[in-house]
C-alpha cells in the first residue's frame, strides 16, 4: 500500500485529494494543527464520509520538528503540501503570518522531506495568483510572474524553493500552478461559495441582499475534484515538473453571480449590492490559464463545467440551510 502525507488535509483540496488517494488504495495521513474547536476540524472529510479512513498526525507548518516527526512516522512515498493561509484578502491583514505559513511553511516541508525521506515525491500547491498583474493574455508555465498580494508573494517563494530543491538536490518535486478551483467544500469567504451560500439564504428568505466587491474581475474557475486528479498525476510522472492546471475559460464575477442566482430561479440584479469593504488594495483583474502542457503530458482535462459546479454548490448550500432550519 503506498503511503501519502498531506498537509492541509482539512481544507477543500485536502479532502478531495484524500478521497482520490483512498480510492486508489493509498494509506492516507494528514498533518493536523491543534485547535480549541476540535469538533469542527475535519468537517470536510466528514462531508465526504472518509473521516475514519484517514490518519491524523499532530503538527503545524511553522514547526519543522513536528513535520520531521510526522515524516519519520509515516515514511511516505508521496508528500502533498496543500497547507497554507490561502485567502488573498486576509493576506493584507496578516501578511507576516501568511509569509510564515505559506512561504516558510512550504520550505519547512520540503527541507524536512530532504532530511528524512529524500526519495519521496513532493507536490507544492502553487497558485495562479502568482501571475497577478498578467504579463500574457493566457498564462502558461513560461509566463513571467507579477504577484499582487502578500499571499501571492508567499506562494512565489514556495514555488521557487520547490524548483530550486529539484534542481539543487535532484528531488522529485513538482509544482502545480492551479487556477481557482471550487466545490461545495470551498471556504465560505471565497467568492463562489459566498455567492452560492448567499443565493441559498435569499432563496429561503433568510436574507435579501448580498454585498459584494469587484464584480468585473474575471477568473478561470474549475472544480476541485478535477484539480486534485492533476496533483496526483504530476507525482506519477518519471520526471518532476511544473504544470498549469486550468480550464482555458475566464468568466467575470458578475457572470458567475448571474449563473448562481439563475440556478435558484433568481435574478442577481435584484439582490447583489456593491460594498467597498470587499474591494482589495490591489486587484488581480483577469486570470486565464493555458492547460495545454497538462493535457499533453499528464493526459489531464477538466470534466466539470462552471455551470455544473455552481449548480452543485447552490444545491449543497440550499441543503445545508434547510437542515439548519429544521
Ligand atoms: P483551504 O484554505 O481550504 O485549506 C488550507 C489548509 O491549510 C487547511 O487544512 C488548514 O488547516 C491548513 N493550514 C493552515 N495553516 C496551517 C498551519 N500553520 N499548519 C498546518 N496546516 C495549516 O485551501 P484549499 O484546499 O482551497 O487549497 C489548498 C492549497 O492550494 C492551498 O495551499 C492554497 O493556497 C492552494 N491553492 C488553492 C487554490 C484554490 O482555488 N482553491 C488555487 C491555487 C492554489 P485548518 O483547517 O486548521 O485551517
Ligand atoms: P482569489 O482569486 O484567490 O482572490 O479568490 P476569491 O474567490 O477570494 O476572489 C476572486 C475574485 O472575486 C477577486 O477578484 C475578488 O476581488 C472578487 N470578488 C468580488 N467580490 C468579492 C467578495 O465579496 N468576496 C471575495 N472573496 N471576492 C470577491
Amino acid at each position: 500500500m503506498p503511503r501519502a502525507l498531506i498537509t492541509g488535509i482539512t481544507g477543500q483540496d485536502g479532502a478531495y485529494l484524500s478521497q482520490l488517494l483512498l480510492e486508489k488504495g493509498y494509506e492516507v495521513f494528514g498533518l493536523l494543527r491543534r485547535s480549541a474547536s476540535a469538533e469542527v476540524m475535519g468537517e470536510r472529510l466528514r462531508w465526504l464520509g472518509i473521516q475514519d479512513a484517514v490518519r491524523m498526525i499532530d503538527g503545524d507548518l511553522m514547526d519543522m520538528s513536528s513535520i520531521i516527526r510526522a515524516l519519520q512516522q509515516v515514511k511516505p512515498e508521496e508528500v502533498y503540501n496543500l497547507g497554507a493561509q490561502s485567502f488573498v484578502r486576509t493576506s493584507w491583514d496578516q501578511p507576516l503570518l501568511t509569509g510564515h505559513v505559506t512561504a516558510i511553511g512550504a520550505h519547512n516541508v520540503i527541507e524536512a522531506v530532504r532530511l528524512t525521506c529524500p526519495g519521496a515525491r513532493f507536490y507544492q500547491a502553487s497558485s495562479s495568483e502568482m501571475f497577478g498583474k498578467i504579463q500574457e493574455e493566457m498564462q502558461s508555465e513560461t509566463t513571467p510572474f507579477y504577484p499582487r498580494s502578500p499571499y501571492a508573494v508567499a506562494k512565489l517563494y514556495a514555488h521557487w524553493i520547490t524548483v530550486n530543491y529539484r534542481e539543487s538536490f535532484g528531488m522529485h518535486a513538482s509544482s502545480g500552478i492551479l487556477f481557482n478551483h471550487e466545490s461545495p467544500l470551498r471556504g465560505i469567504e471565497f467568492v463562489t461559495r459566498k455567492v452560492t451560500d448567499g443565493v441559498a439564504r435569499i432563496k429561503l428568505g433568510l436574507a435579501k441582499e448580498l454585498p459584494m466587491g469587484n464584480l468585473e474581475a474575471t477568473r478561470d474557475w474549475g472544480h476541485a475534484k478535477d484539480y486534485v486528479r492533476a496533483m496526483w498525476l504530476m507525482l506519477q510522472q518519471d520526471t518532476p515538473d511544473d504544470y498549469v492546471v486550468a480550464t482555458g475559460r475566464t468568466v467575470s464575477v458578475r457572470e458567475m453571480c448571474r449563473v448562481a442566482f439563475a440556478a435558484a430561479g433568481l435574478d442577481y440584479r435584484d439582490h447583489v449590492t456593491q460594498d467597498p469593504r470587499f474591494m482589495r488594495p490591489a486587484e488581480v483583474d483577469v486570470l486565464l490559464g493555458d492547460p495545454a502542457k497538462a493535457k499533453a503530458k499528464l493526459g489531464w482535462e477538466p470534466k466539470i463545467t462552471l455551470e455544473e459546479m455552481i449548480a452543485e454548490m447552490v444545491e449543497a448550500d440550499l441543503a445545508r440551510h434547510r437542515a439548519r432550519l429544521l
